[in-house]
């Protein structure tokens, strides 16, 4: 019997098999939940629908966090399917493409800032306000979210999603602190880079890469199935005492203040 027997999880932001919440939905159905997913758009419905299909679901809806009427539409189709669940996976990130290189100073702009903080943070907020009511009748429930270190952190390229992740972390500790009582708690995984889509759209993700292999206590990158063990541990009754945290799941790189071990930077 596995940790999460029992539980149901509603995963939000599998794109491919490469995504981390491909990683994630694979450790908790290991583990034995009942997963149900969402789908972005038309483009992405087949996909989603036949990895459900392999995960031993049915329940694959569209949702674009963007939009108040589809969020409500989301959890309204899962209501036929489901009286409450236990569990919110929130693995969404955005940001148009011309934020996602060259100097933060010249790339953002106001546009660019509104997008990535709706689509990265705010949606963290709306989608809770809907897993607060499902959750109150299963006496309590966890939710998980995907954070990296540009949140804490300066780094090339990732620029204004930096801004959003950090708001996204006040997002965990703000709704940690409302839904304790309930017994719903709230986290974010700090994840190492991972080459996904949505990563590949940060210019310079190959350097990232090689500079945590080079750099990190752990001498390697970290995989999904790195961070979906940790976030199938984060949303089961093994981490009852936890929330409001960022876990790090990033090899350690976090921690380092200075390496001898990296290659010279002109080598990336
Ligand atoms: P991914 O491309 O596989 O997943 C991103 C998901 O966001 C996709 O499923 C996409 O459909 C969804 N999405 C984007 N805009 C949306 C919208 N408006 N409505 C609904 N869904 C939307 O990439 P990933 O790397 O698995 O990203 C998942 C999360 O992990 C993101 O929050 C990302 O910032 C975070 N993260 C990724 C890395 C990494 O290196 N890959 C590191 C740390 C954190």
């Amino acid at each position: 019997m596995g940790f999460l027997t029992g539980k149901r999880a509603v995963i939000v932001g599998l794109a491919s098999n490469r995504s981390i919440a491909w990683g994630i939905a694979d450790a908790m159905r290991r583990e034995g939940a009942e997963l149900a997913f969402s789908y972005q758009n038309d483009k992405l419905k087949q996909r989603v629908e036949k990895m459900a299909a392999d995960f031993g679901s049915t329940i694959a809806l569209p949702l674009d966090v963007g939009q108040d009427g589809e969020i409500d539409a989301f959890f309204d189709g899962l209501g036929k399917h489901w009286d409450g669940f236990d569990i919110l996976v929130h693995s969404v990130a955005f940001a148009p493409a011309d934020q996602l290189e060259g100097r933060y100073i010249d790339a953002v702009n106001r546009e660019g800032f509104r997008i990535a903080h709706d689509i990265s943070s705010f949606s963290l907020a709306a989608l809770a306000q809907h897993a607060e009511r499902a959750m109150a009748g299963r006496g309590g429930g966890s939710i998980v979210t995907l954070s990296y270190l540009g949140a804490v952190r300066a780094l090339p390229s990732y620029n204004v999603m930096g801004l959003a992740k950090a708001s996204l972390e006040a997002n965990v500790r703000f709704l940690a602190m409302d839904l304790g009582p309930s017994n719903i708690r709230v986290n974010a995984i700090s994840a190492g880079p991972i080459r996904t889509l949505a990563a590949s759209g940060v210019k310079g993700l190959r350097q990232m890469l090689a500079k945590v292999e080079a750099a990190s206590p752990l001498k390697r990158n970290v995989s999904t199935e790195d961070v979906g063990n940790a976030a199938a541990f984060l949303c089961s009754d093994l981490a009852a005492g936890i929330t409001g945290q960022v876990v790090y799941v990033d090899a350690g790189y976090n921690i380092v203040g200075m390496s001898f071990d990296e290659p010279a930077a002109s080598a990336g």
